[in-house]
């Protein structure tokens, strides 16, 4: 018999995304959209029922920390994209990290081999929580051949964390050979793959064990949620839904909505965001002004190669970070005073683009020591692409950077035209490869 689950197992990825998660039975009438169950509790018709639900033994909601239809949805679509068996939503990104932490099972005396790459809030989480709980961190280059065999000697390890796409510096992380190392040692793999959403990404087909995002960022995609998501298939996978309602990291039920919402529309806006910052990438390349492009879809990447072989085909994500050539502080200033279109904002993965400086934005938690090691330097810029069009993203960018080299006078940004002929225009980014 074919079931509605083997069913949608068989769609491609952009009909689930549309499709997964709604219309979930509820014994009452259907919904085509899933609503928003803005309830804290439940209610039946008899104790009998309620207690049943309590109990287990019937299917059902009581209380919105321990389980909501709205929040439900969004978990089952998420699972749905990558074929996970389980999956949970959480009240950002940080909480979900926190909570595949401990679902990996990291207690004191255990190690947990981190990548040195990593989001800055995602250190303090490891320093200023795991460590004082007795949990022993090691920061190692995964780019670096032979570190990770070298960090995993030291014994005790439990899990490995590792994002697939680094941030801000776009470094490429190796899942399949990363997995197999930690598999050999019996610790748990959890990749942070909040640069990599499905399509672009396929942490679990390369071997990890959780994948953690901050749905804050693709998966929502339109700059109005916090949210973050973990899944997996494997035992640690298992432990999530029992862990999230404890700590109470839950996802409410109207961001669940909004979720729900953005990812109908994810794999049209990656496509989108992919193409255009591939043409961005090659036009900033070539700009007097920028010293550097660290994006995995040039030739010139590091890890071009290992990006070509673990991403969608043609696909190398929608995030571009450039440094700013003889720039310090004042030029970055007025490179981004200089924009008119490009939003200078942290954050990333909306549909608009956005503009940050990673030393004064997201990383500035850390010390100009700690960031000059990372190679994150005060004069890099991080671009995350949204769905404009790419001429006018290009425009704006190149027009950013033509007024480095004039004379130090305020310049107001003029806005953009609105040009009729611009909208018959043909859509001038080729498709990448499907
Ligand atoms: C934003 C981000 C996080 C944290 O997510 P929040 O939703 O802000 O809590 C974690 N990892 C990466 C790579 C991020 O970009």
């Amino acid at each position: 018999m074919t079931t509605d689950r083997d069913r949608q197992t068989a769609w491609k990825l952009d009909t689930r995304a549309v499709h997964a998660g709604e219309r979930l039975p509820t014994g009452g009438p259907i919904s085509t959209s899933t609503p928003i169950y803005q309830s804290a509790t439940f209610l039946y018709e008899t104790a009998e029922e309620l207690d049943a639900v309590f109990g287990g033994e019937m299917p059902g909601y009581s209380y919105s920390r321990t389980g909501n239809p709205t929040v439900r949805a969004v978990e089952a679509a998420i699972a749905g994209l990558e074929g996970a068996r389980s999956c949970v939503a959480c009240s950002s990104g940080m909480a979900a990290l926190h909570t595949a932490l401990l679902a990996a099972g990291l207690g004191a005396g255990d190690r947990l081999i981190a990548a040195r790459d990593l989001y800055a809030a995602t250190y303090t989480l490891l320093n200023n929580v795991l460590r004082p709980q007795g949990v022993k961190v090691t920061y190692v280059d995964l780019c670096q051949p032979g570190a990770l065999e070298e960090a995993l000697t030291a014994g005790d390890v439990r899990a490995i964390l590792v994002e697939a796409i680094s941030n801000p510096l776009l470094r490429v992380a190796d899942l399949p050979a990363i997995a197999a190392a930690a598999h050999a040692h019996g610790a748990t793999l959890i990749v942070d793959a909040t640069f990599t959403p499905p399509p672009l990404g396929t942490p679990l087909a390369h071997g990890a064990d959780l994948v953690v995002h901050s749905a804050t960022k693709y998966l929502g995609g339109h700059a109005d949620i916090t949210a973050g998501v973990v899944y997996g298939n494997g035992e640690a996978a298992a432990t999530l839904a029992q862990l999230v309602p404890t700590l109470g990291a839950v996802l409410a039920p109207h961001e669940a909505w909004l979720l729900l919402r953005g990812l109908k529309t994810l794999p049209l806006r990656l496509r989108r965001q992919c193409a255009s910052a591939r043409l961005l990438a090659g036009r900033l390349a070539t700009h007097p002004r920028v010293a550097r492009v660290h994006y995995p879809g040039l030739a010139c990447h590091p890890q071009h190669t290992l990006a070509h072989r673990l991403l969608r085909r043609g696909w190398y994500g929608g995030m571009i970070s450039f440094e700013l050539r003889e720039a310090g502080q004042a030029e970055v200033f007025r490179f981004l005073n200089g924009l008119a279109l490009c939003l200078p904002t942290t954050s990333l993965g909306d549909i608009y683009t956005l503009v940050s400086c990673p030393a004064l934005a997201s990383h500035r938690e850390l010390s100009p020591r700690q960031c000059q090691a990372m190679g994150i330097t005060p004069n890099l810029i991080r671009l995350s692409v949204g769905i404009e069009h790419p001429a006018d993203l290009a425009a704006d960018l190149l027009g950013a950077l033509d007024l480095l080299d004039e004379p130090a006078v305020y310049v107001p940004a003029l806005p953009h035209s609105t040009a009729s002929a611009e909208e018959t225009e043909a859509d001038p980014v080729e498709e990448p490869a499907p």
